[in-house]
């Protein structure tokens, strides 16, 4: 592995600054953040992620959970553990403390960090080892999943570069929930919604999001939330804990008079970005809250699912979950 200095920032501007040259979580970015390390630092012990300088952003003050404009905005280095167990988000948006409780362990969890979650890279076991060709890890190079041992990669928002799937819990509730992710950059703060932050693999694997050099991200907002609708998180996987996805569902729905009002639908485990169904959601808006109708609103979306050799059991056992999902929160 290659020398490279840690500094601590204590301000933003002071992080902001010195990661100017090209802190961002895309490959090949020269300086980096790190918040719980979770991620960042298993990939420079495999030779994956090659920084020269890693910024150490814990003294910031970007741990607050805190109430505002009627929502909730959940600070950058606010925990993974925190945030689950915060008593506003199991209230108002159950959602995405089951999905963060279904992730990893508590001691990881312990460490994690709300945005470094975000920007977790994928599972694909060729991207995670040296020896594989990944067009993620060095563009051009090929991907060696495509022929290979791909039983967990993406059948949704693939493309023919790279099928690796985005391995987050709480991204999917996240998008089921419309969060924003609000960001520092040198030119100043912005807001950009969560369904506008991942980028699709296209021919270019390697750049994940629409982060920009010495971008900071400083915190998620969540949207006040639907009175009345219901959420829950499904994750189906090998085992029960300490385990990514196969395929999961994060959904928020409304119910009045037996018809569905207010649908919102996204999938872990199956798309190369944390994935918003907006076809099922399409499907189930206006109808009768039964379970045919759930099964349409499975059915479209998955309609455009491209399966690979091994991975393409994941068809069913998506439909299958957000079925589940819809039926747990409907009752
Ligand atoms: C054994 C194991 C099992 C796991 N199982 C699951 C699971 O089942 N489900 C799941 O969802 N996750 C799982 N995870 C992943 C875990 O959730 C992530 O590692 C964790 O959320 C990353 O957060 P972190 O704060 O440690 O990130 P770090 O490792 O510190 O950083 C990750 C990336 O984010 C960037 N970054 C961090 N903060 C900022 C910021 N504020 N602004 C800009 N960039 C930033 C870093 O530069 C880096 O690129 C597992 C991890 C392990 C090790
Ligand atoms: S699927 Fe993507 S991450 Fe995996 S080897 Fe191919 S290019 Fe790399």
């Amino acid at each position: 592995m290659e020398q490279f200095s840690f500094v601590s920032a204590k301000s933003e501007a002071q992080a902001a600054e010195a990661a100017a040259r090209s802190a961002t979580a895309q490959m090949g970015a020269s300086v980096r953040y790190v918040a719980g390390g979770t991620n960042l630092v298993d990939l420079l012990k495999l030779d994956v992620e090659r920084p020269k300088q890693v910024v150490d952003i814990n003294a910031l003050e970007l741990s607050r959970i805190e109430p505002v404009n009627g929502g909730l905005r959940i600070g950058a280095l606010a925990r993974n553990s925190d945030v689950a167990n915060d008593a506003t988000v199991k209230r108002d948006y159950a959602v995405l403390s089951e999905a963060i409780l279904s992730g990893a362990s508590p001691q990881i969890r312990n460490m994690a960090s709300t945005a470094g979650n975000l920007l977790q890279r994928t599972r694909c076991p060729y991207f995670r080892d040296m020896a594989h060709k990944c067009n993620k890890r060095e563009p051009g190079s090929g991907c060696d999943a495509m022929e290979g041992h791909n039983r967990m990669l993406a059948i949704l928002g693939t493309s023919e570069h790279c099928i690796a799937t985005n391995p987050s819990d709480q991204n999917v509730a996240l998008m089921a929930l419309e969060a924003t992710v609000q960001i520092r950059g040198v030119k100043g703060e912005r807001s950009v919604p969560i369904a506008e932050f991942y980028k699709l693999p296209g021919t270019t694997p390697h750049i994940e999001t629409v982060l920009e050099p010495g971008d900071l991200i400083t915190a998620v907002t969540l949207p006040k939330a639907v009175a009345g609708a219901k959420s829950a998180y499904l994750k189906l996987r090998d085992r029960a804990a300490y385990e990514f996805a196969l395929a999961s569902a994060a959904v928020v729905l409304g119910v009045s008079g037996g018809k569905v009002t207010h649908a919102r639908v996204a999938l872990g485990g199956v798309g190369t970005i944390p994935w918003r169904a907006r076809e099922a959601e399409a499907e189930l808006i206006g109808k009768p809250a039964t379970r045919e109708n759930f099964v349409r609103a499975a059915e479209a979306a998955l309609k455009d699912a491209k399966p690979r050799s091994e991975n393409g059991f994941k068809v069913e056992l998506a439909k299958r979950c957000i079925v589940h999902a819809l039926t747990t929160v409907s009752a």
